[in-house]
């Protein structure tokens, strides 16, 4: 906005998604540069005037990646502000949802798990607080809970044994992606990136999770293309 003002949403604890005015941000000299730019967490104190609201004071906490950071992991982390600003005002707890998203792109900063388990991580658990919470305790239609192979249903958000799953429009996974996606839905948050899976599963899980978000978002999100066009070396 104009020479040196922006106008920056912030994900809050306890109020969701805040449009702020902050002035003077892109001033060399500013303090607040950093602090109201992507990816910072921040404490901010807020003016208030009708339905306007604009910084008063930020003061950055943790900067989330360098400039030199690896392309795929800022594009997962940009993806994962999409996410946010999709999901930011529909969570159950605007406070877990918060917490997800900063252990998230923490996890994603640190480099030590693979990116794309996060990132199943995160789709999966912001649809489960957010209204999209999918029923993996058993086949939906006889009750097996566990089969080699079973199906998830994307439309329906409900998984399939074999014997039950006529086979159309279903995703099939091994024990492993079933496990890793009751972890994800079920787990306390304490628990929630505490686990892994052989790096020749996560291709899997991500279809599942993605198309889940798509699917029932009816959205497309143009940093997941983006990740896609990276990942393919078009980008
Ligand atoms: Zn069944």
């Amino acid at each position: 906005m104009g020479e040196a003002d922006r106008l920056i949403t912030i994900l809050t604890k306890d109020n969701g998604l805040i449009t702020a005015y902050a002035s003077g941000v892109k001033n060399i000299k500013s303090k607040r540069g950093s602090s109201t730019g992507l990816l910072c967490y921040s404490d901010f104190s807020l003016s208030v005037k009708g339905t306007t609201y604009r910084v008063a004071e930020a003061t950055p906490i943790k900067l989330f990646f360098g400039t030199n950071s690896d392309v795929e992991i800022l594009g997962i982390s940009q993806y994962f502000c999409e996410l946010a600003l999709t999901f930011g005002n529909s969570a159950r707890s605007t406070e877990e949802f918060l917490r997800l998203i900063l252990n998230s792109l923490h996890f994603l900063n640190q480099q030590k798990k693979n990116p794309y388990l996060i990132k199943s991580i995160t789709e999966l658990r912001v649809m489960a607080t957010s209204g999209y919470c999918p029923n993996l305790i058993a086949c939906d239609n006889c009750g097996k809970f566990i089969d080699d192979i079973m199906s998830f249903d994307i439309a329906n958000g409900t998984l399939l044994c074999s014997e039950c799953d006529n086979g159309v429009g279903r995703i099939k996974i091994n024990q492993t992606i079933i496990n890793a996606l009751r972890h994800i839905v079920y787990s306390p948050f304490e628990r929630l990136y505490l686990f892994t899976i052989p790096d020749e599963d996560i291709e899997n899980l991500q279809t599942v999770t993605e198309n889940y978000i798509e699917y029932q978002t009816d959205k497309k999100f143009t940093t997941l293309d983006f990740l896609r066009n990276i990942k393919r070396g078009t980008y």
